[in-house]
């Protein structure tokens, strides 16, 4: 809507559990022109979907990187 929705007190496993078996996500907008919590609908499931792949990239590659340093 404004760049400013978050997902609502979700963890990632929920989040990607959601996403997979087809139920409903609520995001939310706290800004200073809206206060509103809606459902997403598809577009906005295929965003949370990339975002999600995106966040579990960068946890699996600092955790790479931290096995890595801890081996030095
Ligand atoms: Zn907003």
């Amino acid at each position: 809507m404004c760049g400013q929705e978050y997902l609502v007190g979700l963890e990632l496993e929920t989040i990607s559990d959601r996403l997979a078996t087809g139920r409903s996500i609520k995001l939310c907008c706290n800004c200073a022109h809206h206060s509103v919590t809606w459902v997403a609908n598809e577009v906005e499931r295929s965003q949370i979907r990339e975002y999600t792949a995106a966040v579990r990239f960068f946890v699996a590659d600092k955790g790479r990187r931290a096995r890595r340093y801890a081996l030095q």
